[in-house]
């Protein structure tokens, strides 16, 4: 059975809001990477009655509860005390953790003051876990079945005393490790992939699947415990497997992939080249584009053509077109299109019009409006699209769109080439 823990970080400061419990997050990663189950994260105020309630609760749950802070000199410091009563033990003096504190208050120069003596109390039984970067010891006590760590608050002592003292014992205590995989899709909305696997979704425990939608994707989250991490990785590729089959080309990635670098990779292999007139999205295409290291080899230009005079000076859209169509239409994404790809004889163009509000709506040609086009070797695309969402949303969810058909235009060539020299 894998051991099951649960979190207290203690202090009135992170209900406050004042600052983020990032000591909490670095040790659920921790946790996970050990293969220790942690159900239950909770934080208390610098109150006896309240923290003595959640370190009880916790203990009632749990195998192990990890205390985060209140290990301080000072009065609203309460937790090695309230832990203590909770499990029945005597507050004693740790001669050596005393021995430290005055080490360190001799290297800086100043006095030892009486409340300092309270930090070198531990209870009974319990082990004294020292701190690099403060005074205050940490402290592993166990006592019937049930372990209790307790670390001090700043992550620069938390962080090495997890590391040298607590780390060690919970992979000695624990049996397995957990590992994830996430799958990214994109071009398939959040209810429908849930549809789409929803017998995969229903019962799971081991692995388990988590969807999870953001801008313009969605993502799966394949997680697995198990004693090894080969064994692990061999129930995650079961599953991967088995929503490859079903979700084909909308899984574009996993894990830290992105889509403009999946398309940079793809032009790589190629050897072609691109060029992108962008109108609504201002340059975001551009600029993911060259965030991907390596762009210059595929990537010819850019053009912000904002204006329908830039529309016909620097791609050639004819201004009765314009005129005629109107900027926003499937006739001048089409035609920036073609534009570019002429003008910059690259093996790729995109041309990109839409509105992307706030003004500038009309009942015909509502806000979140987007034409994009793709024009190529035998190939000519131009999509529509109605975006939800702010400026700033429609620019990005139209990147992602035309990102995606351009991916899944340039995967579908490839999978024809494949097809070809197979048969
Ligand atoms: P304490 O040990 O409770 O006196 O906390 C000392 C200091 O550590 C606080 O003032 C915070 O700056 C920091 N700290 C306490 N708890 C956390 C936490 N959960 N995450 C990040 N920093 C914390
Ligand atoms: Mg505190």
């Amino acid at each position: 059975m894998a051991l099951r823990a649960e979190i207290i970080s203690v202090g009135t400061e992170l209900l406050l809001g004042e600052i983020v419990d990032t000591n909490a997050v670095f040790l659920s990663q921790e946790l996970a990477a050990l293969g220790i189950e942690l159900y239950h994260r909770t934080t208390v105020g610098d109150n006896a009655r309240r923290l003595q309630e959640v370190i009880t609760t916790a203990l009632a749950r749990a195998d192990l509860v990890i205390t985060i802070g209140g290990l301080g000199p000072t009065a609203d410091d309460l937790t090695k005390e309230t832990v203590a009563a909770v499990l029945g033990l005597p507050l004693v003096l740790d001669r050596p953790s005393l021995a430290r504190i005055e080490a360190y208050f001799a290297r800086i120069g100043r006095p030892m003051t009486e409340n300092n003596y309270k930090q070198a109390l531990i209870p009974e039984g319990g082990e004294a876990l020292p701190n690099r970067n403060g005074t205050a010891p940490g402290v592993s006590v166990r006592k019937e079945g049930k372990w209790v760590v307790c670390l001090p608050g700043p992550p620069r002592e938390l962080r090495p005393m997890f590391h040298d003292y607590v780390r060690p014992q919970l992979a000695a205590a624990s049996r397995g490790v957990i590992r994830s995989r996430v799958l990214r899709l994109c071009g398939i909305g959040e209810s429908a992939l849930v549809e789409t696997i929803a017998d995969l979704l229903a019962n799971q425990t081991n692995p388990t699947l988590a969807p999870l939608a953001t801008e313009g994707e969605v993502r799966l989250r394949i997680t697995a415990a198990a004693a090894t991490v080969a064994a692990a990785d061999a129930a995650i590729a079961e599953l991967e497997q088995k929503l490859r089959f079903r979700l084909g080309p909308a899984i574009y990635g996993v894990d830290d992939d992105t889509l403009e670098a999946i398309v940079v990779g793809l032009l790589q292999q190629r050897g072609e080249t691109l060029a992108v007139a962008e109108s609504c999205t201002g340059g975001l295409l551009a600029n993911r584009i060259t965030d991907v290291p390596g762009a210059s080899a595929v990537f010819e230009r850019g053009v912000v053509a904002y204006s329908n005079r830039a529309k016909t000076e620097l791609l050639g859209v004819p201004a009765p077109v314009i005129q005629r169509a109107g900027a926003v239409s499937s006739e001048v994404a089409t035609l920036m299109a073609r534009g570019i790809r002429e003008r910059t004889e690259s093996d790729w163009g995109i041309g990109i019009t839409g509105i992307a509000g706030p003004g500038g709506g009309t009942a015909e040609k509502p806000v979140g409006l987007v034409y994009f086009a793709l024009a190529g070797p035998g190939t000519n695309l131009v999509r529509e699209a109605r975006f939800a969402g702010d400026r700033q949303q429609i620019k990005r969810r139209t990147t992602q769109a035309v990102l995606d058909l351009f991916r899944r235009t340039l995967q579908s060539l490839d999978g024809k080439m494949l097809s070809k020299t197979d048969a």
